[in-house]
């Protein structure tokens, strides 16, 4: 069932769903969560270099006996990396500390002012050059992405954003809809903050699932890419089992009218 792909502006398909590792700390801890993940059938990873846990994700990697083809693994470039040279260098240190001959995704982590459109063309030219499958960004709001798009040769594939019931995102997926790029959930479970809400409770209770299955099961049917982290085996496999049951058009408007454009992480504007 987690075989489930959405297709790309690119045409590479990509899993809706994945493990995110942000804060998972490298080592045991990082190998372990990613092996249990790959056991239970995830094969979309995402991590990032600022997570300082690549080099535990690529062991896992190896250690799963999964081959690399069936994989998708993302990293990101780091704001302190960012710049045209800085970027084809932390992308070899990314490649290097993973293990691995190419990526599948990579992303700007943050839209550092004045300089990600050179760290887009480093990215372009990684692409080019064939050593990542598809570029993206994160954190991107809608003046970034116009910027972006305005002189770019190669459209980004992904916009990763912070996206759950309390920051329903509703003018840049509009936005990202338009121009075919897909919009991916960070936090997804406002880490861990939505669990007590009762319309959600009530909505898991109907269909005899957790509050973390009905909220990431609303991310697939809104066409969101989504990516929750957890270490714990159990959760693993409970945040992927979401593929049995659907919510009604009722059901996913309750969700998404629990918005409140509310933030547990950064706003990109601090980047402006
Ligand atoms: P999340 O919303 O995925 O929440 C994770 C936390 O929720 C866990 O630590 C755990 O405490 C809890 N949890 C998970 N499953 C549960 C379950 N079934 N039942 C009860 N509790 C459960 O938060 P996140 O880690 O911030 O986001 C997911 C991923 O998104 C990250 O790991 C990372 O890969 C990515 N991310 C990207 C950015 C970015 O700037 N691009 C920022 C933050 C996170």
């Amino acid at each position: 069932h987690l075989q489930d792909t959405i297709t790309l502006n690119n045409g590479v398909k990509m899993p809706g769903f994945g493990l995110g590792v942000y804060k998972v700390e490298d080592g045991d801890v990082v190998i372990h969560s990613v092996k249990t993940a790959i056991e239970h059938g995830y094969r979309s990873i995402d991590t990032a270099s600022f997570y300082d846990n690549e080099t535990g994700v690529g062991q896992a990697i190896k250690e799963s006996g999964v081959p690399r083809e069936e994989l998708f693994i993302t990293s990101k470039v780091w704001n302190d990396d960012q710049g045209y040279e800085q970027t084809l260098q932390s992308f070899e240190t990314s490649l290097k500390k993973l293990g691995v001959d190419y990526l599948d995704l990579y992303l700007i982590h943050w839209p550092v002012k004045d300089m990600y459109k050179d760290t887009w063309r480093a990215m372009e030219k990684l692409y080019e050059d064939g050593k990542i499958r598809a570029i993206g960004v994160s954190n991107f709001h809608i003046q970034h992405l116009e910027n972006l798009l305005a002189d770019c040769t190669v459209k980004p594939v992904i916009n990763q954003v912070e996206y759950h019931p309390h920051l329903t995102q509703v003018e840049l997926h509009t936005f990202c809809k338009r121009e075919n790029i897909q919009l991916e959930a960070w936090s997804p479970l406002k880490r861990g903050k939505l669990f007590d809400d009762p319309t959600i409770i009530d909505i898991a209770d109907k269909h005899g699932k957790t509050p973390a299955q009905v909220i990431l099961r609303w991310d697939l049917q809104n066409d969101v890419v989504t990516i929750p982290k957890s270490i714990t085996e159990e959760r693993i496999i409970e945040n992927a089992n979401i593929y049995d049951f659907s919510l009604t058009d009722e059901e996913m408007n309750k969700i998404s009218e629990l918005n409140k454009n509310d933030r547990a992480g950064t706003n990109p504007d601090r980047y402006d």
